[in-house]
C-alpha cells in the first residue's frame, strides 16, 4: 500500500489517495475545532486516540452486522479505508438531551428522552450544517428513500450496540454523529469516525463529561478525558 497525493484536508483528518484506486488512507490530526470552525485549538494526542478508538468500534460494529469503510490500521494515526462517496447528511442519534437539542427545545441537559431521537443535517460548512428532514433530503437528491431508510435502521442498531458496549465501561452514550458513504456499486457503509469528537460520553457514576464538550466549553482536562475513554476501551 503506497500513500500518494493528498486529496482533502478537513478539520480533524487528511485523506490521501493510494496506489489502489479503491482505497484511501485517512490521517488523524490533533487539531480541534468547534462552533463551525470559529473556535480552534489542539488536543495533544487526539489523532492517535480517535484513530485507534474509531477502528476498534468500527470492527465491533462490523462483527455485529454493520458494513463500514474500515480496512486496516497502518500506523497510530493512519488507517486504510474503502473509497466512498460521502452521503452529505450528518446523522445525529440522541438518547439524553444535550447540546443543540437542549438549546432548541428548552429541555435541560441530562434529561432522558422518552424515545431515541434521529436527526439529519445537511453537510455544508458554509450553511452551518442546517437541520433537515427526510423530505428535504429527497427534494435535494441527497439520498433515495431506500437509502434514508437503511441509514436510519443502521443508525438505530449502532446506537443499541454502542450504548451496550459503553455501558459495560461505565460510560453513558448521550448522543453521537454518524456519516455514511457509498461504494461504487451503491452499497451504503458507515464512514468517518466514532470518537470523543463526535460522541457525548458521560461517566455513568459521576456524570463527568469525557468528550469534546470539555474543549467546546473550556472546562479543562480535555486530553485527560480523551485518554480516560481510550483507557477504558482498550485497557491502555
Ligand atoms: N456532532 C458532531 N459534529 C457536528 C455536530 C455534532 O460530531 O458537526 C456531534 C456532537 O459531538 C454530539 C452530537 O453530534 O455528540 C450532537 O451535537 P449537537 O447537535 O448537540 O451539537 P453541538 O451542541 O455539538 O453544537
Amino acid at each position: 500500500m503506497k500513500k500518494m497525493q493528498q486529496l482533502y484536508e478537513g478539520k480533524a483528518k487528511k485523506v490521501f489517495a493510494t496506489d489502489d484506486p479503491n482505497l484511501y488512507i485517512v490521517d488523524y490530526k490533533d487539531d480541534a475545532t468547534a462552533f463551525n470552525g470559529l473556535k480552534k485549538g489542539t488536543i495533544q494526542g487526539k489523532g492517535v486516540i480517535n484513530n485507534t478508538m474509531t477502528n476498534h468500534l468500527m470492527q465491533y460494529l462490523e462483527k455485529n452486522g454493520i458494513p463500514t469503510h474500515f480496512v486496516e490500521q497502518i500506523s497510530d494515526r493512519e488507517t486504510v479505508v474503502k473509497r466512498v462517496k460521502i452521503v452529505p447528511i450528518e446523522v445525529i442519534v440522541r438518547n439524553i438531551a444535550a447540546g443543540s437539542l437542549s438549546k432548541r427545545l428548552g429541555i435541560p441537559e441530562g434529561t432522558k428522552l422518552q424515545s431515541t431521537v434521529l436527526e439529519f443535517s445537511y453537510k455544508d460548512d458554509d450553511l452551518g450544517d442546517p437541520m433537515i428532514n427526510d423530505y428535504h433530503a429527497l427534494a435535494m437528491g441527497l439520498a433515495t428513500r431506500e437509502e434514508l431508510d437503511l441509514i436510519a435502521s443502521y443508525s438505530f442498531k449502532i446506537n443499541q450496540l454502542l450504548t451496550d458496549y459503553m455501558k459495560d465501561l461505565g460510560i453513558e452514550l448521550i448522543d453521537f454523529k454518524l456519516e455514511y458513504g457509498k461504494l461504487d456499486d451503491g452499497t451504503i457503509v458507515l464512514a468517518d469516525e466514532i470518537s470523543p469528537d463526535t460522541c457525548r460520553f458521560w461517566d455513568s457514576k459521576t456524570g463527568e463529561k469525557l468528550d469534546k464538550d470539555r474543549f467546546r466549553r473550556d472546562m479543562g482536562g480535555v486530553e485527560e478525558a480523551y485518554q480516560e475513554v481510550m483507557h477504558r476501551l482498550m485497557g491502555k
